[in-house]
């Protein structure tokens, strides 16, 4: 496939690490163009340094090499791939065939040592897009006919890893969308540091995104940095339409220390609320659920069956705790 078929302008750079083969070169670089409809750039054979080699076990510790990997990153590029001949090994010392830091730059595989071609090429090709899809936030998947299923060798996603890479792809690098993309990512998988820069980049590009403000607003509550995350909640509280939740989230910062200034952020998200019965419902498990208060839950739940609500959950909790007398 060409470049100008290409649907995304998304750029994998392939790093061969060493001496690796022609043909392993292209078929890296075919199936990443073919099952991820992207542009590549080959980048010349590179030695890696030898502080990254275990020669004693004849092994590359693979989150060590992807660091050496990414620091290779060309400009013009959104992701790196590296080959390897030699081993690799997670970081519980376990052998594996290919490795890549969830939603990150840089990925890398070893070329599998089988003496037929054909087998060599097949395992490659799932390698290539089991870890590439691993880049770009794909999980493990349980669909066994999917390339990102852990214990097989499929070297097509299924329906649903297809569509979520095609989603990420989609996104224009550098975009404020990507970078919160991105960020994302590394929210989920809790690189709270990382996320946290990653959503600055976003909110640098695209300033009056409430959401990006609430995310990064949680990433920092989630380090401990109580302050700094109020004051980003705040400015996504102003900017705004979906004041209740967001009130609503502010009154969860103040739970556990302030709980009068808790009440008064969920007051207001109640009175800004298009159907106050939901808030009054929220409201209530947060107190059951995160403070134990159960006096407090009770109120709010109280109000939410008042307003109409019916969540037999809520009744039957209600009833137990001899807050109501059984329906
Ligand atoms: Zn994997
Ligand atoms: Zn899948």
């Amino acid at each position: 496939m060409s470049t100008k078929d290409a649907i995304s302008q998304f750029t994998v750079a392939i790093l061969p690490l060493g001496d690796i083969s022609d043909w392993q070169i292209k078929l890296t670089k075919l199936v990443l163009e073919r099952d991820f409809r992207l542009n590549t750039v080959i980048l010349p054979a590179t030695k890696v340094p030898s502080q990254y080699f275990n020669a004693e076990r004849n092994y590359y510790q693979s989150h060590e090499i992807l660091g050496f990997i990414f620091s290779q990153l060309p400009e013009n590029a959104q992701r790196i791939m590296g080959i390897t001949e030699k081993n690799l090994e997670n970081s519980d010392n376990q052998p594996c065939h290919g490795f890549a830091d969830a939603c990150n730059k840089s990925a890398v595989y070893s070329v599998p040592p089988f003496e037929k071609k054909h087998h060599r090429d097949a395992l490659s090709c799932h390698l290539i897009i089991h870890e590439f899809g691993h880049t770009l936030c794909l999980k493990h998947c349980v669909n066994t006919d999917c390339a990102m299923n852990e214990r097989q060798s499929s070297d097509i996603l299924c329906t649903h890893c297809q569509k979520w890479a095609d989603h990420e792809l989609k996104v224009r690098p550098g975009s404020a969308k990507e970078r919160f993309a991105l960020a994302e990512g590394l929210f989920f998988y809790r690189y709270f540091h990382q996320a946290i820069a990653m959503y600055r980049e976003a909110i640098a590009l695209a300033p009056n995104e409430a959401l990006y403000y609430r995310r990064l607003s949680m990433a920092l509550k989630n380090i401990g940095q109580k302050k700094e995350a109020a004051e980003n909640l705040m400015r996504a509280v102003e900017k705004s339409n979906d004041k209740p939740n967001l009130y609503f989230n502010f009154g969860l910062l103040y739970l556990h220390n302030q709980p009068q200034d808790a009440e008064d952020r969920f007051a207001k998200a109640i009175a800004v609320a298009k159907d106050p019965k939901f808030t009054h419902r929220l409201i209530g498990q947060a107190y059951q659920e995160i403070t134990h208060d159960v006096e407090r839950a009770s109120r709010h739940y109280k109000e939410y069956l008042r307003l109409g609500g019916n969540d037999p959950d809520i009744v039957e909790w209600l009833v137990s705790r001899s807050q109501m007398d059984p329906p």
